[in-house]
C-alpha cells in the first residue's frame, strides 16, 4: 500500500501522521472492514508533536528525525505473534545478513499495578529463533502499546542491535538495551494488539488479534550500510555534502558544526514533505508547527554555519532528485516548495534581526535579569530558542527569569489546549455491525436507527455523538462544511449540529441524548443549506477548470472551503491574478453555467481510470481503490461532495477577492445564485449612493478626480496660511517675554495644532539665543505643551527642555518627552495649563 499522507485532515487527535498504523486506525477500531488481511507499506511520519515528540533530540543526536520514513507489516485479524516474529528473524538474519550476535530483543514483562501477565508468547516464540539470554523482559513503558486513553492496545516486542565499535563493547549491551545510548538502537517495534482498553480503564480482548510491526527506513539504512549514524548513511550524505558546500564547513570535524548540518537535513525533508501534502507554514495549528521547524533550520544556519542569507531553498532540487520518484507529490510541487520555503527563510532572516535588536535593547536597559515574559515573547514572536536568549544574555553577564518564562510558556499551551478541550465516553454500542453507509447523495431524508452513541464535553458544552445505519447527512470533506439537520421520531426531535468523518465513521453531533435510543427516527437533512452548499461547491469545479484554462496547467488546488454562504478556493499561481483574468475566469465560469452541463456521476470508477479520464488527485487527500468522479461539460474532478444536478441552478458566479495566501499560494473567494446576485445588488446601490452625493455628474470618475485635485491644492494653501499665522504671533510673543536671570522667559497659551507649535517654536528660536518658551494649547479637549531652549541656556545653564516637559506635564495628566533644546507632551486636562507654566517658571529658580 502507499503511504498515507503526512498531514491528517480526519482524525481530531493527531496533525501529522506519527506512526504507520494511523491510517488503519479504522480497522483496528473495529468501524471498517480490512479489504486485504495482509498490507505492507512504508509510511511518512512526522514525530513533532503531541505523545512522540522527538524534535529537541533531531539533530543533536544521530537517530531521531522529525519526519522519516516507518516501514511496516499488517496482519488484521490474520497472523499473529508466531509468524511475525518469524518473519523478522528470517528478514533480519537471512535477507539483510545482519550478524545475530549484535541483536537483543524485548518483550513485555508484565505489570502487576495493571494486572497484566508476561507476554510469555512472543518469549518462547523467540526462544526458537535466538538465544535465550538475548531476550529481555521490559516493562510498560517500552513494551506495552496503546493507541490512546482508550482503545486497541497490547504487548509489544522490539528488536535492538548493537552497532558499537569493537573497541568499544566492554559493557554489556544487554544494560544499554531502551537506555538511549547512540548505538546500541531500536530499529524495528512488533506490536500485538489483543487489548481493548475501556474509558474506566480496565480491559477486553479484542475480537480479533492484529499485528502492527515498524521499523525506521534510515536507522535500517545506517545498519545495512555499515555506519553508526543516520547521517553516514546514503539517505542523508547527499544533503549534508550540498550544505558543506553552501557553508564552506566540513562535517564531522567540530560538534556544533555537525549538530547544525544534521539540524538542516532533517528539517529540510519535515518542511518539504508537509508543503508537498498542503500543510503551509501558518501561524496556528500544524501550519505553526511546520513554521517553527524551518525556523529552527534557519537560526541553525544563520548562528552555527553563518549562513545569513536564505538558503534552505537551494537544497530542495537535490531532495526532490533523491526522493521524488519514490514520492511524486515532492516532484509536482517542487516549485511551490522552493518559493514557499523561500518566502518564509527570508521573513524569517527579518524577524531574527529584529529579534537581536530586542534582546539588545533589553540588555541596554540595565537590568541584571531578563524578565521571563520578555524572554517568552523572544521566542514566541521573533522564534528566538530560550537557549540562544540565555546564550546571548550570558554573554553580557545577564541572567534570564527561567521560572517567568516557563510560566508564560505554560499558560500559551494552556491557551492553545483550551481550544480543543473535549472529552469523549465510551461508545454505548446498541448494535456491533457497522455498516454505516452514506446514502446523501440520493436522498436527504432516510428512516433510520442508532447504532451507537457517547457523551462528549467540550469546553463545559455537553453534546452526543451519534452514529446512525445509514444516514442521509454529509460528513465535512473536500472542503465542503458537514450537513446540519434533524432527527425525528413519534415522541422527539434532535438537532444533529454538525456531521464529522473520523477514522472513516459518520459523526453527527446531536444537542442532546434521544430518550428512545433504540427506537426509529426520521434522518433529515436541512435541505435549504446543503443545497446552497451545492452552488458553491460544483461552482468551485467549474471555477477550477476555468483557472487552469486561463492562468495555465500549473494551477493546482491547495485548499478549499465550501459552505452554504460563500466558496473559497486556495491554488498555486506565482503572481497576483489580474483583474482582467479574474473578469475571464467570471466570464467562463457563467458561460458553463449557462450551458447548463448535466451532471455526470461515477462513484465507482478505478483511480487509474479516472486519471485516465482527465480527474487529478490531489497530493495529501487519501483515496480508496475506488474513487467518484464528478463532471461538468469540460470538468472533470475527482470529488466525494455533493452537487447540482445541472450547471444552470448556479445561476450567478461572481469572484468577490483575490489574495496572497503565502508565497506562490493564492486564495479566490467567490458567491453564487442569491448570494452572488446580492452582491452585485449592493454594490450597483453603493454606485448609485456615490453618484447622487457628487450630484449625477455625466462622468463620475473624472468628477472624483478633480475633486481630489482641488482638495490636494486647498491643503497646500491652508498649510501656507498657517505658517503665515504663525510668523503673525512671534512679534507678540516676544513682547511678552520675561526677563529673569538674563533668560527671556515665555510661557503662552496659543490656538494651534502640535505642528503649528512646532513651527512657531523653531521660527522664535532662530530670533533669540537666549529663550526658555513655553507653549500651550488646548485642542478638542486635550491640552498641548512644548517647550524650546535656545542653546545656550542648555550649555551655561543646564536648562533641559525634556526635563521642564518631565516636570510640568503632571499638570496637564499626560506625559512626553524630547531633547534638551525641545520637547513636547500630550495630556488629558487642559485646565492645568496655567499651572503648567507657572511649574515651568520654577524650572529656572
Ligand atoms: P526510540 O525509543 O528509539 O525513540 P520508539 O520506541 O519511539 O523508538 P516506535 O514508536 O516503536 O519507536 O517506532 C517504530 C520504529 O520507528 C523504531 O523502532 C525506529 O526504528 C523508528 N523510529 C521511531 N522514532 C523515530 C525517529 N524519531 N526517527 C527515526 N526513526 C524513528
Ligand atoms: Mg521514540
Amino acid at each position: 500500500m502507499p503511504s498515507a499522507p503526512m498531514v491528517m485532515n480526519d482524525d481530531p487527535t493527531l496533525m501529522f501522521t506519527n506512526a504507520g498504523m494511523n491510517q488503519f486506525k479504522d480497522i483496528f477500531l473495529g468501524y471498517s472492514d480490512a479489504k486485504d488481511k495482509r498490507v505492507a507499506n512504508t509510511q511518512k511520519c512526522l514525530r513533532v508533536s503531541g505523545k512522540h515528540n522527538d524534535l529537541e533530540e533531531v539533530g543533536v543526536d544521530t537517530y531521531h528525525h522529525t519526519m522519516f520514513e516507518m516501514l511496516g507489516n499488517w496482519s488484521f485479524g490474520d497472523y499473529f505473534k508466531e509468524e511475525a516474529i518469524a518473519w523478522a528473524w528470517e528478514y533480519f538474519v537471512d535477507v539483510l545478513k545482519l550478524k545475530k550476535e549484535d541483536i537483543y530483543v524485548t518483550v513485555f514483562g508484565g505489570d502487576e499495578k495493571e494486572g497484566l501477565v508476561a507476554d510469555e508468547d512472543a518469549e518462547n516464540i523467540w526462544k526458537k529463533h535466538i538465544d535465550a539470554d538475548r531476550v529481555l523482559r521490559c516493562g510498560k513503558k517500552d513494551n506495552f502499546w496503546e493507541m490512546g486513553e482508550t482503545g486497541p492496545c497490547g504487548p509489544c516486542s522490539e528488536i535492538h542491535i548493537d552497532i558499537r565499535a569493537e573497541d568499544d563493547r566492554e559493557q554489556d549491551a544487554r544494560e544499554l538495551v531502551n537506555k538511549d545510548h547512540p548505538h546500541v538502537i531500536e530499529l524495528w517495534n512488533l506490536v500485538f494488539m489483543q487489548f481493548d482498553r475501556k474509558k474506566d480503564g480496565h480491559l477486553e480482548d479484542l475480537p480479533s488479534t492484529h499485528v502492527d510491526t515498524g521499523m525506521g527506513f534510515e536507522r535500517l539504512a545506517m545498519v545495512v550500510q555499515g555506519h553508526r549514524s543516520n547521517y553516514d548513511s546514503d539517505v542523508f550524505r547527499p544533503i549534508i555534502a550540498a550544505i558543506e558546500g553552501l557553508s564552506n564547513k566540513q562535517y564531522g570535524k567540530d560538534e556544533a558544526v555537525d549538530i547544525a548540518m544534521r539540524v538542516i537535513a532533517d528539517h529540510l525533508r519535515a518542511v518539504s514533505f508537509s508543503i508537498a501534502d498542503g500543510q503551509m507554514p501558518s501561524n496556528t495549528g500544524a501550519g505553526y508547527v511546520i513554521r517553527r521547524i524551518l525556523r529552527r533550520a534557519v537560526r541553525y544556519g544563520s548562528s552555527t554555519l553563518g549562513l545569513k542569507e536564505a538558503f534552505i531553498h537551494s537544497l530542495v532540487p537535490m531532495l526532490v532528485k533523491q526522493m521524488g520518484e519514490q514520492f511524486p507529490e515532492l516532484k509536482a510541487n517542487e516549485r511551490t516548495i522552493v518559493s514557499v520555503i523561500n518566502e518564509e527563510e527570508n521573513s524569517f532572516l527579518r524577524t531574527l534581526d529584529q529579534g537581536v535588536d530586542r534582546i539588545e535593547q533589553l540588555l541596554a536597559s540595565g537590568e541584571k535579569t531578563i524578565d521571563g515574559r520578555k524572554a517568552f515573547e523572544l521566542f514566541d514572536t521573533y522564534g528566538f530558542p530560550i537557549d540562544l536568549t540565555v546564550l546571548i544574555a550570558k554573554e553580557h553577564d545577564v541572567e534570564v527569569d527561567m521560572p517567568g518564562f516557563e510560566k508564560a510558556l505554560q499558560e500559551q499551551k494552556e491557551r492553545s489546549r483550551g481550544a480543543v478541550n473535549s472529552e469523549a465516553e465510551d461508545w454505548t454500542i446498541l448494535d456491533q455491525h457497522m455498516g454505516n453507509p452514506f446514502v446523501g447523495y440520493d436522498k436527504l431524508i432516510s428512516e433510520v436507527q442508532i447504532k451507537r452513541y457517547r457523551k462528549v464535553t467540550e469546553n463545559d458544552q455537553e453534546h452526543y455523538d451519534l452514529v446512525l445505519e445509514n444516514t442521509p447527512f454529509y460528513p465535512e470533506g473536500g472542503g465542503q462544511v458537514g450537513d446540519t439537520g434533524e432527527l425525528i421520531s413519534e415522541n422527539e426531535t434532535i438537532k444533529i449540529l454538525d456531521t464529522r468523518k473520523e477514522n472513516d465513521l459518520i459523526i453527527h453531533k446531536a444537542d442532546r441524548r434521544p430518550e428512545d435510543p433504540a427506537g426509529s427516527f426520521k434522518a433529515s437533512v436541512n435541505s435549504n443549506d446543503r443545497k446552497r452548499s451545492e452552488l458553491n461547491h460544483s461552482a468551485t469545479h467549474l471555477m477550477h477548470h476555468a483557472l487552469r484554462e486561463i492562468l495555465g496547467e500549473h494551477v493546482e488546488q491547495k485548499g478549499s472551503l465550501v459552505t452554504p454562504d460563500k466558496l473559497r478556493f486556495d491554488l498555486s499561481h506565482f503572481k497576483q491574478i489580474s483583474a482582467e483574468e479574474i473578469d475571464q475566469v467570471n466570464d467562463r465560469v457563467n458561460e458553463m453555467i449557462r450551458s447548463d452541463f448535466p451532471l455526470e456521476e461515477d462513484r465507482t470508477l478505478s483511480l487509474d481510470k479516472a486519471k485516465a479520464m482527465g480527474a487529478m488527485a490531489l497530493f495529501g487527500e487519501k483515496y480508496g481503490d475506488e474513487v467518484r468522479v464528478i463532471r461538468f461539460g469540460p470538468s472533470t474532478e475527482l470529488c466525494g461532495g455533493t452537487h447540482v444536478e445541472s450547471t444552470g441552478r448556479i445561476g450567478t458566479f461572481i469572484i468577490t477577492s483575490e489574495s496572497a495566501l503565502a508565497s506562490g499560494i493564492r486564495r479566490i473567494e467567490a458567491l453564487t445564485g442569491q448570494a452572488a446576485l446580492d452582491h452585485i445588488k449592493s454594490q450597483i446601490e453603493e454606485l448609485r449612493e456615490v453618484r447622487s452625493a457628487f450630484k449625477d455628474p455625466n462622468d463620475l470618475l473624472k468628477t472624483i478626480k478633480s475633486v481630489l485635485e482641488t482638495q490636494k491644492s486647498l491643503s497646500k494653501e491652508l498649510e501656507k496660511t498657517k505658517k503665515g499665522a504663525v510668523k503673525d504671533l512671534v512679534p507678540d510673543l516676544l513682547k511678552s517675554a520675561e526677563e529673569i536671570d538674563g533668560v527671556k522667559f515665555i510661557a503662552q497659551k496659543v490656538d494651534l495644532d502640535a505642528k503649528s507649535m512646532k513651527d512657531l517654536a523653531f521660527n522664535m528660536k532662530s530670533l533669540a539665543d537666549d529663550l526658555f518658551l513655553v507653549l500651550g494649547s488646548a485642542q478638542n479637549g486635550k491640552a498641548l505643551l512644548t517647550v524650546m531652549v535656545s542653546d545656550s541656556l542648555v550649555e551655561q545653564k543646564g536648562l533641559k527642555a525634556d526635563e521642564v516637559i518631565k516636570a510640568i506635564s503632571g499638570e496637564i495628566k499626560g506625559g512626553g518627552g524630547g531633547q534638551p533644546f525641545f520637547a513636547t507632551a500630550g495630556g488629558k486636562d487642559a485646565t492645568g495649563l496655567e499651572n503648567a507654566f507657572l511649574k515651568a517658571k520654577d524650572c529656572l529658580g
